[in-house]
């Protein structure tokens, strides 16, 4: 499957496969899961992060761009996603994910679900 954006159906990532919440990796700085996989939420695991968001590997982002508003761009030594979603669609502007790459945090991305949509792939 992959994710695209709600409002104008731009691609956000490349293929992936799903893998169970179980499987994440909590330790700070490394990758919370593998790149070409992802994962839904099952529980809010750190901050405003919901259930049901699917989280994927930095990566795998595709056709998003960082947003110009330093107030959601706080950080130690890289993103800390602490004052909502921090990338936006390239092509509309919408804001459709929160990176975060900070030294206390695991490193991922996790999909808006309003903004975002899954789209399954032909033969899965
Ligand atoms: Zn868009």
């Amino acid at each position: 499957m992959h994710l695209i954006c709600r409002r104008c159906s731009t691609r956000l990532t490349g293929e992936l496969k799903m893998v169970p919440f179980d499987t994440r990796n909590e330790a700070v700085e490394e990758n919370f899961l593998d790149c070409g996989t992802s994962m839904l939420a099952e529980k809010v695991f750190d901050h405003d992060d919901r259930a049901g968001n699917y989280i994927a590997n930095i990566a795998d982002g595709q056709h998003m761009k960082l947003t110009d508003d330093s107030r959601r761009l706080n950080g130690c030594c890289g993103l800390d996603g602490c004052d909502g979603p921090n990338l936006q669609c390239e092509l509309c502007g919408t804001y459709v994910a929160t990176k975060r790459t900070d030294c206390w945090t695991p490193h991922y991305i996790v999909f808006d679900q309003s903004t975002t949509q899954a789209m399954m792939s032909f033969g899965e």
